[in-house]
């Protein structure tokens, strides 16, 4: 694993990717931080064959794909295509527009483009779902979806969603964000959050015994309060009566949700259902890295070759429609 992340401004972003070339150096780099090595007979010289992204060993003549395991994989894009995606992806705060990246980079459809960006997002959210969280834990619901329709606990016609920010104190005592999840779920029923807050971490134990996520704090929903004994983790209940208090007493997933609102309405006009969470992952990639701008661009490279790619079949599933947004 790479561990040293490199910092770019635009003018040597474009320089340092300005061929196929270089960004499949780049990549092998990423790949194999200490040189390759090859994985049949442990031999480290190899000709790269550039045509094929292929590397050739030396001493075996084994066959290696510089893109196997990776989202890059068997893709008929090139490369440097998939960079310029990826770099804007990671630096644009708002979410870029998939037919603008189309246009820009010469991307052969609309369809294309968008399938790129829903791989580079599952490279996100698998890179999150590594993280656990820790400490206190602010907690809302939200309901997304188009305006006009219910909302509220028990709606059908909205989309329910799980928020999650983890706090912790500076040193001068203030409360900062640390790490955000947000989650599309069918309801929230006590067992859908107790699911969701394992998932992040909750009833991990640290070296020394104690909770790794000690506590919670949400409405008085009893839903929360349930589950927060149930944990053996303490619930600080704060009363929501309207939409300004709930931004004022669990500020930061109120932060999160009306970020995620506005880039889903901005960029992504008419998300579906389907895809919420992929756009939703790619909000909380971005604020979980909110302090690392300048090494984003190299550690979602990273992300996307610590990923297997997703097929387009499993992109649209069963009902086999793509979103036709902007
Ligand atoms: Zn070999």
């Amino acid at each position: 694993m790479a561990s040293k992340y490199i910092e770019r401004s635009l003018l040597k972003f474009q320089q340092e990717f300005s061929t196929d070339e270089k960004c499949a150096e780049h990549l092998k780099k990423m790949r194999w931080p200490t040189g390759f090595k090859c994985p049949t007979c442990g031999n480290r010289g190899a000709w790269f064959i550039r045509t094929r992204n292929i590397l050739d060993c030396k001493a075996c003549r084994a066959k290696v794909s510089l893109t196997a395991g990776t989202i890059f994989h068997k893709t008929r894009t090139p490369l440097i295509k998939w960079y310029w995606l990826i770099y804007h992806m990671a630096m644009d705060k708002v979410g870029v527009s998939i037919a603008e990246m189309q246009r820009l980079l010469e991307i052969r459809d609309y369809k294309t483009a968008w399938i790129m960006a829903h791989k580079i997002r599952k490279a996100m959210a698998d890179r999150d779902s590594k993280y656990n969280l820790a400490g206190l834990i602010e907690l809302d619901e939200s309901f997304f979806g188009p305006k006009g329709t219910k909302r509220g606990r028990g709606s059908e016609r909205k989309t329910t969603v799980l928020c999650a920010v983890s706090l912790y104190q500076n040193r001068y005592g203030e409360e900062k964000p640390g790490f955000a999840h947000m989650q599309v779920v069918e309801n929230a029923a006590a067992e859908t959050i107790e699911g969701f807050l394992e998932r992040l971490g909750c009833g991990v134990k640290t070296p020394d015994g104690k909770q790794l996520m000690e506590a919670i704090r949400s409405d008085g929903w009893r839903s929360y309060s349930k589950i927060a004994k149930d944990k053996g983790i303490t619930h600080y209940k704060v009363i929501l009566r309207d939409a300004k208090s709930a931004g004022k007493l669990l500020p930061w997933v109120h932060r999160l949700i009306s970020n995620a609102k506005s880039v889903i309405t901005g960029s992504h006009r008419g998300v579906s259902e389907k895809h919420l969470q992929s756009y939703l992952s790619e909000v909380c990639y971005r604020f979980n890295r909110r302090f690392w701008e300048k090494e984003l661009f190299d550690r979602l490279v990273l992300a996307c070759i610590s990923t297997e790619t997703i097929t387009y079949k499993e992109l649209i599933g069963p009902d086999g429609d793509y979103e036709l947004s902007q």
